[in-house]
């Protein structure tokens, strides 16, 4: 497992500039929350540390080298997977299919289509069916199951519970907890805090493309999130 550190990240759309020097640490085995309102630039983050977006200066570090490889494919390759907000599934293809797109040639681990179906055992059953055909649970199981494929040492979720009954949430939660307890790395952005806070070893603020707040959930009071979640003095 993997300690990814970002230094000074920084990211723009065109002449807006989105991500202002991010600093931060993945630990490995621990699950982070980031948390932040909209617009805070937490999506943008996560694009960048996949490489699914250009950073302007900064730097990614693996074990303390500097990630050189920027393509998303390269990136993965190094370990880290996103389940991406919206699912952005394959609609078309077939639920198998889409999870062997996250298999990756040069990351062997305990994670096979065996091993998804026993932990998603519903994605067994529809593993013939075109993936728009599920339900929107469902294929938030089937996006989490393509990035484990990768066998990667950091997951990052992006706003997995968006639109999904209390009952699929708890289940995915559990397998988070799960995976982090297994000594992978989460990243969970979540607009439901107490959600998030609930299964995180450490949380980031965000505000307005900055680390308003950062530090263990164990020493950060609700106070101090909510000051730092909307800014207030
Ligand atoms: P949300 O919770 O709404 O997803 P977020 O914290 O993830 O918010 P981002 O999506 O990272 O925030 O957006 C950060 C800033 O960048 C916002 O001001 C947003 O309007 C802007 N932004 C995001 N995507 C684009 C884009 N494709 N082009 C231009 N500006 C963008």
């Amino acid at each position: 497992m993997k300690r990814i550190e970002t230094h000074g990240l920084t990211a723009s759309y065109g002449d807006f500039q989105a991500l202002f020097g991010i600093d931060l640490v993945l630990e490995p085995g621990e699950t982070t929350a980031i948390i932040g309102a909209n617009g805070a630039g937490k999506s943008t983050f996560m694009k960048a540390l996949t490489g699914l977006m250009q950073t302007e200066a900064g730097m990614i570090t693996v074990d303390g080298q500097p990630a050189g490889a920027r393509a998303a494919h390269q990136i993965i390759d190094t370990g880290i997977a996103m389940a991406p907000e919206g699912r952005r599934l394959f609609g078309s293809l077939s639920v198998e299919e889409n999870l062997l797109i996250g298999q990756r040639q040069s990351r062997s681990g305990p994670w096979t289509l065996d091993r998804i179906y026993k932990t998603f055992p519903i994605l067994e059953e529809r593993r013939k069916l075109p993936a728009m055909s599920l339900s929107g649970g469902q294929q938030q199981m089937v996006s989490i199951g393509r990035a484990l494929m990768s066998n990667p040492d950091v997951l990052l979720c992006d706003e997995i519970s968006l639109g999904l009954a209390p009952v699929i949430i708890e289940d995915l939660y559990k397998t988070i907890v799960t995976l982090g307890q297994e000594g992978m790395s989460i990243v969970i952005v979540e607009q439901d805090i107490a959600r998030a806070l609930s299964v995180a070893h450490q949380v980031y603020c965000f505000q307005e493309g900055r680390v308003s707040l950062g530090g263990s959930v164990d020493t950060i009071s609700r106070e101090q999130i909510t000051q730092a979640y909307f800014g207030i003095d």
